[in-house]
């Protein structure tokens, strides 16, 4: 191999280093990649090679999931196809398995904020899967919603899982 002058080798080794740190599926400074390699506390409800899906800690209602690329994705547009395929029919499920709990959603909200002057706050693509009720308050900021703890969340969590075991049962669905 010839030899390079140390400029042109530093120059290399700076562009292989550009390209790791920009590289699609990792970003160090996001909660919900740190939710998904488990050094964020979230309590979750799926988990498949694609997707994750967790409750929102500050839930519009109970049982609002948000079900999340595993690898990096800023947003819906950016998420590859399958992916974003597979968001949806784990969305559907968890619906359907949140109508067999006592939560009792009468009808749900599928919410994709795209982009801050959309909404988004958090700039990992995830899937709202919002339970409502008939005359239930407007949303508002989530900035403005209350926080909740584990505490509350778990036992909601426990319902959801098992109403996803119950129809992957029923179906053989993956
Ligand atoms: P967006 O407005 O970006 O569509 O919504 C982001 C959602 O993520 C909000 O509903 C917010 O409560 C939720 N969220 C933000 N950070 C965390 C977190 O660290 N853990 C959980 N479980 N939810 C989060
Ligand atoms: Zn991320």
């Amino acid at each position: 191999m010839p030899r390079l002058p140390r400029f042109v080798l530093g120059a290399l080794l700076l562009a292989l280093l550009a390209g790791h740190a920009s590289a699609d599926d990792v970003a160090t400074d996001c909660v919900f990649c740190a939710i998904v390699a488990g050094q964020r506390d979230a309590v979750i409800v799926h988990r498949d090679e694609l997707v994750v899906a967790f409750l929102d800690h500050a839930p519009r209602n109970p049982g609002h999931v948000l079900v999340v690329p595993v690898a990096h994705a800023d947003d819906i547009v950016a998420t590859p196809a399958a992916t974003a395929e597979r968001m949806m029919v784990v969305a559907q499920r968890i619906a359907r398995a949140i109508r067999r709990t006592d939560l009792r959603a009468e009808g749900f909200n599928f919410i994709l904020n795209t982009g801050a002057a959309a909404g988004q706050t958090v700039f990992h693509a995830h899937l709202h899967v919002m339970p409502r009720h008939a005359g239930d308050q407007p949303a508002g900021a989530d900035h403005q919603r209350p926080r909740v703890g584990p505490e509350v969340l778990a036992p909601v969590a426990a319902k959801i899982r098992a109403a996803l075991a119950q129809e992957a049962a029923e179906t053989g669905a993956p």
